[in-house]
């Protein structure tokens, strides 16, 4: 058996991804902004509640509130006044009287149980209950939900809207959070043209930009678009050196393989510490990173399946560091292969699976078809991907793989 798993000069992608993140320091800039402005960012600072949630003892039903003990030796009570969402009762409610109350309103003075208004008859103002009621049935405690000077939203989270909405229950009206990132992206090659322009023979649509950008905005960076810039010596060192001073990362992508005829690595070497190095993954080998002056650089592939999945396996992981914000938990499981799949040991595989149950009921992963880096509909179909080791060889049918369940990135 040949020796799959230490081909020379592969470098294999655990080792890259811990080689980056090593390399990489989080942001320290902090500012306040009014919570319906914070989606994205990462909180600079603990969240306690300043109150309790709920704020006072209220009811759960639409009802009739009393002294527990009222029940014990009566099944009419008199009815003594109203407590309603907003307009709570003012007075004392005495042993032998109930208050009228809606859910959501403050339990009276004096009441410590509530029964629903379906198991009662009202005559004026005698309340006759059918049964008697456990103490503190249909009471929602105060604090019940959130007690005051609890945690609720803790350093480094990343806001979602859903905390937008908690953060207002608490009456929280701005929050410190870490200024977004900024990400320059570059697109480099002749033969690439912007969607709205023709082609000449040759050319293509330059799809990378688009697809990483959007994906950066998920991220909740700042995007600084560079466009695409042609195959000029001087042109190509002007974005770089433009992007390094704006951005805190700069992503390219094109013109990182061997033997490309650019002239992005010359200018790379020329401005930064740059490694070019082999990764042994499928779709991506070559890659770049490093260091510009100002920024983080991460070179992609130029092929889109390459671009895209090495953006979102390594530079993101990179990129959420830098914003402070804890690392993506990733959704792994182990099922069938419902297709043979193709594969030489020696690098690591992102297939593109589409991961259902089958008619049988059983979870099963289905391979999208042709696997080509350039080929972005095997991604478009996809919702997942098959992780196949560096060293191991062809699946088939109906034997386990690890598949990677798409994040909110893709
Ligand atoms: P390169 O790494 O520059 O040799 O590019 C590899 C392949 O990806 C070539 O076929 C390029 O035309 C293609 N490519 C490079 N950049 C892009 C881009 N931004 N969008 C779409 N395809 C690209
Ligand atoms: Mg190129």
């Amino acid at each position: 058996m040949s020796d799959c798993c230490s081909v020379p000069g592969l470098l294999p992608f655990e080792q890259a991804l811990a080689s980056m993140l090593s390399q990489v320091t989080p942001l320290t800039e902090t500012v306040k902004l009014p919570i319906k402005e914070a989606l994205n960012y990462v909180l600079a600072h603990d969240i306690s509640s300043p109150l309790n949630v709920p704020p006072h003892d209220n009811s759960a039903m639409d009802g009739y509130a009393f002294a527990n003990e009222s029940l014990k030796n009566n099944v009419t009570l008199l009815l003594a006044g109203r407590s309603m969402a907003g307009a709570p009762f003012q007075g004392e409610c005495n042993v032998g009287e109930c208050i009228r109350i809606m859910t959501g309103a403050k339990m009276p003075a004096g009441c410590d149980t509530v029964e629903m208004q379906e198991n009662t008859i009202v005559d004026g103002d005698n309340v006759t209950f059918s049964q008697e009621k456990k103490q503190g049935a249909n009471v929602r405690k105060a604090g019940e939900d959130i007690q005051v000077a609890q945690l609720v939203l803790d350093k480094d989270h990343k806001i979602k809207s859903i905390d937008i909405g908690l953060l207002a229950s608490l009456g929280i009206v701005d929050v410190l959070v870490y200024r977004k990132l900024k990400v320059a992206l570059i697109a480099t090659g002749d033969e690439l043209k912007t969607p709205g322009q023709s082609l000449n023979e040759g050319d293509i649509y330059e799809t990378n930009s688009f697809v990483i950008a959007s994906m950066l905005e998920r991220l909740g960076a700042e995007v600084i678009d560079f466009g695409i810039i042609e195959d000029d010596f001087d042109k190509i060192k002007q974005a770089f050196i433009s992007a390094d001073r704006q951005a805190d990362a700069v992503i390219s992508s094109g013109g990182v393989s061997v033997g490309d005829a650019d002239y992005t690595k010359t200018v790379l070497d020329e401005l930064g510490e740059i490694g070019f190095w082999k990764i042994a993954m499928k779709p991506g080998k070559p890659f770049a990173f490093g260091q510009l002056p100002n920024s983080v650089f991460f070179g992609l592939p130029g092929n889109p399946v390459s671009a895209l999945v090495t953006f979102h396996q390594l530079a993101l992981q990179a990129l959420i560091k830098m914003q402070n914000a804890k690392p993506i938990k990733r959704t792994y499981l182990q099922v069938k292969s419902a297709d043979n799949l193709r594969k030489s040991p020696g690098r690591k595989d992102f297939q593109r699976g589409f991961f259902t149950v089958s008619p049988e009921g059983e979870n099963v992963v289905y391979s999208t078809g042709v696997q080509g880096s350039g080929v972005l509909s095997s991604l478009a179909t996809a919702n997942c991907f098959i992780e196949l080791a560096q060293e191991q060889g062809s699946v088939k049918a109906g034997e386990f793989v690890t598949v990677q369940l798409f994040d909110l990135y893709l």
